[in-house]
């Protein structure tokens, strides 16, 4: 029994160290996604965030100086207002986000969180403020508890339950082999791109950031799921400003005011009635997505159809 003890206690180090390479790993590979071009005064003062409004002044910014991505963006995302950008592929929207979690800082004008210039304030506490739930959101090699936990590691027991609900990934945990103890990822379960979602959403929702911005949040759930969350997220009770991208105009028709880009700058602006009404690329697109929507809907009833 003892000659058997050693070896299987190595093997468990062993293991216990291989799991903790992986998450690591995985965390680096989070880190590296992310190129922090930005260098931070030792002196940064914390920002200090009231209200949770968002602005962009005058903001420029391109990649490669030769080739301007945004060119004079101005725009306000009031405390408590819901601020949607729309747009042709490639036009700078996701850019946007990148820009407000200070992973690219501007050539020009300034970007304000509550009238803080978020270049001056130290990143620390300018990302504590922020919230995304993005289109590839990163998973760990870990429970599905850690997970959602990562979000506020301090939170009870009840509250992360709280936000798996939220999340509609509630019943699917139930489910699992192991509850939320289930690991997920490489060796553990194979989650879909909509239950990935799911966890990250609720692991965003748990940290209920002062400044929440959603990247095509819920682009890989089925549309019955969509609409749960999206009901959810329209209905939470939100401090601070929250910015959407959507490439479905049919999840941000309640937005307060709707951004449409272009190559980087604002061509039109206003709420999904005023947009329409004015009949301009808003309205294109609205009438092109709900044609192709009507045509799939079509399609499925035909298949369905003996
Ligand atoms: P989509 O709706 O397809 O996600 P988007 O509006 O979010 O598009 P961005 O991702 O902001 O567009 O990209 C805007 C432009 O910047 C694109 O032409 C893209 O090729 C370019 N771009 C994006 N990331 C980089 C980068 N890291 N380096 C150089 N160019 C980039």
């Amino acid at each position: 029994m003892i000659q058997l003890y050693q070896p299987l206690n190595f093997m468990g180090m062993v293991y216990r160290e291989i799991k903790q390479a992986l998450i690591d790993i995985s965390m680096m590979f989070d880190i590296l996604k992310q190129p922090n071009e930005i260098a931070e005064a030792p002196d940064a003062p914390a920002l200090v965030v009231r209200a949770g409004s968002l602005r962009f002044d005058d903001v420029h910014f391109a990649y490669d100086p030769a080739r301007p991505i945004l060119r004079g963006l101005s725009f306000e995302a009031p405390a408590g207002k819901t601020l949607a950008l729309v747009g042709p592929s490639g036009a700078g929207k996701s850019t946007i986000s990148r820009l407000i979690f200070r992973f690219y800082q501007p050539q020009r004008g300034r970007i304000l969180i509550d009238g803080q210039d978020i270049s001056k304030v130290s990143l620390e506490s300018l990302r504590a403020c922020l919230g995304m739930a993005a289109q590839d959101n990163v998973l760990f090699n870990d429970t599905i508890r850690y997970n959602i936990l990562y979000g506020r590691p301090e939170a009870s027991e009840e509250e992360m339950r709280a936000a798996a609900a939220l999340a509609r990934i509630d019943k699917f945990v139930e489910l699992a082999p192991g509850g939320y103890e289930a690991q997920v990822g490489e060796r553990g379960l194979k989650l879909s791109g909509g239950e990935k979602q799911r966890v990250a959403i609720a692991r965003t929702l748990l940290k209920n950031p002062s400044i929440l911005v959603l990247d095509e949040a819920t682009s890989a759930l089925d549309t019955l799921t969509e609409r749960e969350i999206q009901e959810t997220l329209e209905d939470l009770p939100r401090k601070g400003a929250t910015i959407v991208i959507a490439h479905r105009l049919s999840t941000i028709v309640k937005a307060d005011e709707i951004l449409v880009i272009d190559q980087g700058a604002i061509v039109e602006r206003g709420d999904h009635a005023t947009l329409l009404a004015q009949g301009g690329v808003y309205a294109a697109l609205w009438n092109r997505q709900r044609a192709e929507q009507q045509a799939a809907a079509h399609a499925e009833l035909e298949t369905e159809t003996p």
